[in-house]
């Protein structure tokens, strides 16, 4: 007989490069770990290292009380989870969703899943594939604090950091899409640094000690503006937005002259103008989130009243 119990099973639905990472971590501590794709052989390696292969996501589903998903989006995740046969085989079980994608798709899975009595959880992971099982791993989850708690064992073996958000669904993703704000818009900032630099005969080699200093400085002004955020203080002292629009000009001047697109920082420095023009000109580059959340809530407001 086997020694393994529902606890200590897990199903892994989608084998991307983060399906696969997150079966083969579970496989090495010692979980039984039953895998699909919807494009058959990319269980392949796992079976050979101990996976049990299934041909469909219900036969997948059976064989485990905690289902983590972990596909492309939310319409391939319910492409999979809404096939009338996998509904009813994750009936009276439970779905971890680690697709990412937005807080509403969340909200509405989990109305979803109570409909068909399926336990749902959300979660985000925040870190790229080959962290997966190492200290560098960091996942977020909503929803249910007894169903985090029941399956923290389990997720445990992931390694790395997890944070349970809070049992409103939505959190993880919403956090999720924040951070990757802040690294979408760095890496665009990253890649049209690069071109800029080419122009000017700079190669990415040359400027990519100086890039990594320039991300060193981030950790403390992100620390800094969180608490000016929270006490509505602004303080420009040092470096008001006026400078800040300045430097942003030249790169907008800079990139042009070489025939660079620069709409990401006409946008940027256009935010910018608008603070200043709102008359903050004196505060602080962060004041630009103060105006934006404002703005929407005015936005918001004014459409309610309509
Ligand atoms: P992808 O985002 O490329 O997703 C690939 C998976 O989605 C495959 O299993 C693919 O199946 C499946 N899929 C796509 N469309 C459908 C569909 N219509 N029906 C069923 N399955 C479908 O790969 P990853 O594994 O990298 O990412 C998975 C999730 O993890 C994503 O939400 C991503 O944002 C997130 N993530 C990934 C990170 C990474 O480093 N890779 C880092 C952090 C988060 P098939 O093989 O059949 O095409």
């Amino acid at each position: 007989m086997s020694s393994y119990t529902q606890e200590s099973a897990v199903t892994v639905l989608g084998l991307g490069p983060m399906g696969r990472a997150l079966a083969g971590t579970f496989l090495d501590a010692g979980l039984r770990t039953t895998v699909w794709n919807r494009t058959p052989g990319k269980d392949r390696e796992l079976v050979e290292r101990g996976a049990v292969g299934t041909v469909s996501a219900a036969e997948a589903v059976v064989a485990s009380e905690l289902i983590v998903v972990c596909v492309v989006n939310y319409d391939a995740a319910d492409a999979i989870l809404r096939h009338p046969d996998a509904t009813a085989a994750l009936k009276g079980r439970t779905v971890l969703n680690l697709t990412a994608d937005v807080p509403d798709r969340a909200r509405d899975s989990a109305v979803w899943a109570a409909e068909h009595g399926i336990t749902y959880l959300d979660g985000a992971i925040m870190t790229p594939a080959v962290t997966i099982g190492t200290p560098g791993a960091v996942f977020l989850y909503s929803g249910p604090e007894e169903t985090y708690q029941r399956h923290q064992s389990s997720l445990a073996t992931l390694g790395g950091r997890h944070t349970h958000l809070g049992e409103e669904i939505g959190r993880a993703a919403a956090y999720d899409v924040a951070l990757l704000d802040i690294f979408w818009t760095a890496m665009a900032g990253y890649a049209h640094a690069l071109a800029v630099a080419q122009a000017e005969g700079i190669t990415a080699r040359e400027l990519a000690p100086f890039a990594k200093g320039i991300g060193e400085i981030l950790p403390p002004i992100f620390e800094d503006s969180a608490q000016e955020m929270a006490v509505g203080t602004f303080s420009g002292e040092g470096n008001p937005i006026t400078s800040a629009v300045s430097s942003m000009a030249h790169i907008v001047h800079t990139s042009e002259q070489h025939g660079i697109d620069a709409g990401v920082m006409r946008a940027a420095e256009g935010q910018a103008r608008r603070v200043i023009g709102l008359g903050h000109g004196a505060d602080g580059f962060i004041r630009v989130a103060d105006v934006l959340a404002r703005q929407a809530l005015a936005g918001n407001a004014g459409q309610a009243a309509e």
